[in-house]
């Protein structure tokens, strides 16, 4: 099936304007930690809607003054917003990992950061000092009954779902050695085939080297680890998402290089060190899920992926929908996140990539050239052929700009709706949640969270997925503004909010 760019089929215009000092206002730090019932609410929380909703991402855009210089490095903060019949309730707090409780404690940044931050001092005192903060910012799910917040290059640590309180280090009953890595993009199969249908957890790990070893890991409702297999793969690889469909795991091994010189001469954050070779394809790697045949590794058009949205199988076929930019967007080396120039940034598009597992063919097509990012979608459909996508978005049809917009791809009908918060919202990964006793794939809601420049502060926002040109269900104000985030998931466990 050909999909056409279709931003022409778009059912309601947008603002293209923002003001780049609202967009700044967004990444103030929060100091507070806050626990209330929310009581200003316009429209009507669903009354179906009952469970909780967690999000994680940098809480702190500085240490005690010392600002930081990219939000990627910011420490993990934890959002959560219970719901229960009609009514939410909200908290947040600061994750207590080592690393923030000895900053917090020295009043200074101990470390430096992965993504851009120097300690104070200039390159003498950041020269050969490759001490990693683990900052538990990047995604949080509860899974086994146990919330876990992630981040990508270190062990998960465990929060008590009810205050959120920091448990510590979770080494998933051993699977983890100090030191090793757990991914923050952990995929849930809803049925898998191998479990009698149960639904199952994966994750991987890597190793960074000379070769890049994967480590697969898979675990059953309870929390127990099913299945784990590791794969060495040639050549140096970053990898920050994976795809599953029932058979395979799979990666996008970016065309990118590492030359870690500047940063361990003090100069540079290890991701300014990753440099894009456009005369290199992207590869995409076929993990097999059975753990017992080897990986396939095939060439695809070049481009560089954070994100998958799905993947699934048809045939000796394989589709993987992505976000896939040009080139590498890497952050801007002596330019403050605050200054951004987003006219100069690499949008990322919606591509759809086809994989013949027969002639080890590859094409791809892109979907759409809006810049988008943060894809979400039927949590049913993860793996299969799908209809819905949901994802943040700019609010023009073309160019690089600050997400402020949700967009629902009908990949069948390449039609898509447009829910935008422009020109003063500023927004970033909606999360669909079914209705339940649903059958249709769009029945269900979105939760997202908008920072309101006008107000400076944030609203939890409902959409009725089936109709994003309607009004919001709800719009939850919050009583102050949050961070822009990262992942967040959404269990039906209900955490009583009064301990
Ligand atoms: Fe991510």
């Amino acid at each position: 099936m050909p999909i056409k760019d279709s931003s022409t089929l778009i059912s309601q215009p947008n603002p293209t304007t923002y003001s780049i000092s609202d967009w700044r206002q967004g990444y103030q730090s929060l100091y507070d930690e806050h626990d209330y019932w929310i009581d200003d609410i316009e429209g009507q929380i669903p009354a179906e809607l009952n469970g909780t909703f967690f999000r994680n991402g940098p809480g702190l855009l500085d240490i005690h003054g010392y600002p930081i210089d990219h939000p990627f490095d910011g420490d993990g903060m934890i959002v959560k917003v219970s719901f229960a019949n009609g009514r939410a309730h909200f908290r947040n707090r600061h994750i207590r990992t080592a690393g923030f409780v000895a900053e917090q404690k020295a009043g200074k940044p101990l470390y430096r950061g992965v993504f851009g931050t120097q300690k104070p001092g200039g390159f003498l005192a950041n020269i050969f000092d490759t001490k990693i903060k683990n900052i538990a910012n990047t995604n949080v799910i509860y899974w086994g009954d146990k919330l876990l917040a992630m981040w990508e290059a270190a062990a998960p640590h465990r929060l008590d779902p009810q205050t959120l309180e920091t448990i510590g280090l979770d080494y998933l009953d051993g699977l983890l050695k100090p030191g090793d890595a757990w991914s923050a993009h952990p995929r849930i199969d809803p049925h898998c085939a191998m479990d009698g249908g149960e639904p199952c957890l994966v994750n991987f790990s890597v190793k960074i080297g000379p070769s890049t070893k994967i480590t697969i890991s898979e675990f059953n409702p309870q929390g127990q680890v099913v299945r784990k297999h590791t794969h060495s793969l040639p050549g140096f690889a970053f990898l920050h998402d994976m795809a599953i469909t029932p058979n395979y795991c799979i990666f996008f091994q970016n065309p990118v290089s590492y030359n870690p010189l500047p940063f361990l001469l003090g100069f540079r954050s290890a991701a300014q060190c990753l440099q894009f070779n456009p005369k290199q394809p992207t590869k995409i790697i076929l993990i097999p899920r059975n753990g017992q045949d080897p990986a396939q590794i095939l060439e695809a058009e070049k481009c560089f992926v954070f994100h998958h949205a799905n993947a699934w199988e048809a045939g000796d076929e394989i589709f993987i929908d992505s976000v896939a930019y040009n080139s590498f967007p890497s952050p801007e080396t002596d330019v403050d996140f605050r200054e951004t120039d987003f006219d100069k940034g690499i949008p990322g598009e919606l591509w759809r990539f086809r994989v013949n597992l027969t002639t080890k063919q590859t094409e791809h097509q892109v979907i759409d050239k809006r810049c988008v990012e943060f894809p979400s979608l039927h949590p049913e459909m993860v793996g299969r052929p799908y209809r819905y996508l949901y994802i943040g978005a700019a609010a023009k049809p073309t160019g690089n700009a600050p997400l402020q917009a949700v967009v629902k791809f009908d990949l069948v009908t390449e039609k898509q709706q447009i829910w935008s918060a422009a020109p003063r919202g500023f927004l970033g990964e909606p999360l669909f949640l079914p209705r339940p006793g649903g059958t249709a794939e769009d029945d269900g809601w979105l939760l997202v969270l908008v920072y309101d420049a006008a107000q400076h502060r944030s609203d939890v926002v409902i959409l009725d997925a089936a109709d994003l040109n309607r009004e919001p269900l709800a719009r939850l104000h919050l009583k102050h503004h949050i961070p822009y985030g990262l992942h967040g998931s959404f269990t039906g466990e209900w955490f009583s909010p009064s301990l």
